[in-house]
């Protein structure tokens, strides 16, 4: 655990390049950026804007998520590496402003392009096009920098992934009458919301902020739920979608669905153990590196020159990505295993003959 290991242990321990630290004086911004892998090409990875308790916990945070992008590209068979950035707040509620995200800006500017930053909880376009008036190694801006917002991206992949795991678990590829449970309906899981009432699914949701549970109950029909029933609730597809760690082994006999396919990264506390103990209770696990790739694929297809029609094919490969890992899982330990082995293999293959995965 992140308590009794030092950083350098920690960067050994997950196969990390680069850990890097910034103290902006005048804006206050402190931040901090991890490169986990430039192994496939440079790193694009989501800046997240959070209260952290400790810097452990920062450093914590910024690690998992940068080794996760670095999994989320191989298996999307994308030549990008994998990174992280955080600014850790000073509290909870610190306002967002201009200056703080000029000084990100060149903070990312700082890597030459190997680390390129995009959106993550907590930042959003404007921010993003504020960051790019210092950089131009930022995606997901709307007037200086390009891309947008991921989230639909990243929902519409999400989908592709519940449709893969609905048709593993032998419940066919129709959303009718299946009840979806989202934890979490900001960005991505208002356009999951979207896309699932579309579908014909019932959607139960629960968030800490009520005006979010209200728009989606008022716009697309979702029945909202308290947040601290949703994990647990009977339904067919568990989707978390805000925050990681939120599944674990004690819970897991709890769990009252048949599939866990949600956007948040890191769902899994453990996911080597978790993901085996899903397996074993007979839970089908939609890895979320791979169902959530959507946004990433978009921003970094955008990066590295893909058209139109070639995004939107790549988004919908998650159904056959996430169905050819759930296959595999059934003969390896867990369908974790599974898709970290395909990226691994991706990455080992580049480092012994030197040619990316396309
Ligand atoms: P967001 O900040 O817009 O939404 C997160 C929502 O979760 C917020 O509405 C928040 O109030 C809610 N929330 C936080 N803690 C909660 C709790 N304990 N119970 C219920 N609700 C809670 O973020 P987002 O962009 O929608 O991303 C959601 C998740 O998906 C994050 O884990 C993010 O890293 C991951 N993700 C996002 C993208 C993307 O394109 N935005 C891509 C890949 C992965």
């Amino acid at each position: 655990m992140h308590d009794h290991e030092s950083i350098f242990e920690q960067l050994a321990d997950r196969g990390h390049e680069r850990l890097c630290f910034h103290h902006d004086p005048e804006s206050g911004l402190n931040a901090i950026i991890a490169i986990h892998s430039t192994a496939l090409g440079n790193a694009l990875g989501g800046t997240r804007r959070w209260y952290y308790e400790s810097e452990a916990d920062a450093i914590y945070d910024v690690l998992r998520l940068s080794k996760g992008m670095t999994y989320k590209a191989a298996v999307s068979g994308l030549p990008m590496g994998g990174a992280k950035s955080v600014i850790m707040l000073p509290h909870r509620e610190h306002p967002r402003t201009k200056q703080e995200a000029r000084a990100m800006g060149k903070f990312v500017n700082t890597f030459n392009g190997a680390y390129i930053a995009a959106e993550d909880v907590g930042v959003d376009i404007e921010f993003i096009d504020w960051m790019a008036a210092e950089t131009p190694h930022v995606m997901g801006g709307e007037t200086v920098s390009r891309g947008g917002d991921p989230s639909p991206w990243t929902a519409m992949g999400t989908f592709h992934g519940m449709r893969a795991c609905l048709i593993h678990a032998g419940r066919g590829g129709d959303f009718s009458g299946i009840t979806v449970a989202i934890q979490g309906v900001g960005h991505v899981g208002q356009n999951l919301c979207r896309l699932l009432t579309d579908a014909g699914a019932n959607v139960l949701v629960a968030d800490i902020r009520k005006t979010s549970v209200d728009y989606v109950v008022d716009t697309y029909g979702c029945t909202a739920m308290h947040d601290a029933d949703i994990l647990t609730t009977e339904c067919d597809i568990l989707a978390p979608c805000a925050l990681g760690g939120v599944i674990d082994g004690s819970m897991i006999p709890n769990l009252r669905c048949s599939i866990v396919c949600g956007a948040a990264n890191n769902i899994l506390g453990d996911p080597e153990e978790d993901a085996v103990a899903l397996k074993t209770a007979g839970v089908v696990y939609g890895t979320d590196f791979v169902v959530n790739a959507g946004g990433l694929i978009h921003l970094a297809g955008m990066h590295l020159g893909m058209s139109n029609d070639l995004l939107q094919t790549k988004n919908n490969e998650i159904f056959e990505t996430t169905a050819q890992i759930l296959s595999r899982g059934e003969e390896m330990t867990s369908t974790y295993a599974a898709a970290v082995n395909i990226a691994e293999q991706r990455i080992s293959g580049v480092r012994e003959t030197g040619i990316h995965a396309g």
